[in-house]
């Protein structure tokens, strides 16, 4: 099977509606275990290697990576992933959780725009601007006059960042509730996995059919051809980290990075042949 026929089932066309109930969280895409994902994740982090080094040098665009999904759908996983397949000077990551006071004082989008990513650079953002028409929306944060416009918005944002040099990728990590609840019991028993239990998210799994909804509204209104979304299936850890990764490798790849020039100004004689 062509390799790259793994991620073409999981782009969300601009404007569709997904259907999170119909998509099935346990896919693999054809990937048959753990010793083929890792092939794949393998061949993704050689040519992120060059890909990253290419952007580094050409300096004048970015890529910003968002990353959804419900509690313990393995954001933390993704970023470490990418992490270990990255040069930590080039992804930078960000992490978005209940805003802080000063950032409640200005309008919802004041803190994501500080920490997009500077030209040369992959951005990786753990949860986002989304957050605001999903926890917001389901737990009635403020009002629908207010969250309803926030996708136009948003829509508007990522346009002007795609027209001004940050290709901008989202992805829902879809994980089902049956998982959830397996990793948040996980979290809740093992002392190592404390750290990342809320009681809160218990709370927030009850909903579940209104986060759903909330979902399939953001991608329906903000997926762009210039900022898409993937749905990615996320019950299963391994397959989960080579999609997202093949992701990420194929958006580069479509940046059609150039090879930078030698450097100007070298002395006679620095390189050969010269
Ligand atoms: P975590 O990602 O597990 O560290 O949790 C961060 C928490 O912050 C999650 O429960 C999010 O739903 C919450 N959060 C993130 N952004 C917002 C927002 N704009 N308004 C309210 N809660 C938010
Ligand atoms: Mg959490």
């Amino acid at each position: 099977m062509p390799r790259h026929a793994l991620r073409d089932g999981l782009r969300v066309e601009a404007g569709k509606r997904p259907h999170l109930g119909r998509t099935d969280p346990r896919d693999t895409l054809g990937l048959s275990g753990k010793d083929e994902a890792a092939d794949v994740v393998a061949r993704c982090s050689e040519r992120l290697e060059a890909l990253q080094s290419l952007l580094a040098s050409e300096d004048r665009r970015s890529l910003l990576l968002v990353l959804q999904g419900m509690d313990a759908s393995g954001k933390d996983g993704v970023a470490r992933a990418l992490c270990g397949a990255m040069n930590p000077m080039i992804l930078r990551m960000a992490a978005f959780g209940v805003p802080t006071k000063p950032e409640l004082r200005h309008d919802f989008l004041w803190r994501i725009a500080r920490e997009l990513p500077e030209r040369g650079r992959v951005g990786l953002f753990n949860r986002s601007h989304y957050e605001d028409v999903l926890v917001v929306r389901v737990d009635g944060l403020v009002p629908e006059e207010t969250w309803r416009p926030r996708y136009g918005q948003i829509a508007r944002f990522e346009e002007r960042l795609a027209e001004t040099g940050t290709t901008v990728v989202k992805v829902m990590l879809h994980i089902s509730r049956d998982e959830q609840l397996e990793r948040l019991r996980e979290r809740a028993q093992d002392p190592l996995k404390r750290w990342k239990f809320s009681a809160d998210d218990l709370r927030k799994r009850d909903r579940w059919d209104a986060y759903m909804a909330a979902y399939e509204d953001a991608i329906e209104a903000t997926g762009t051809e210039d900022a898409p979304w993937y749905v990615v299936p996320a019950d299963r850890k391994w397959a989960r980290n080579a999609l997202v990764l093949e992701i990420l490798t194929h958006v580069l790849e479509g940046m059609d990075l150039p090879e930078p020039p030698p450097p100007e100004g070298l002395p006679p004689g620095f390189l050969p042949g010269t």
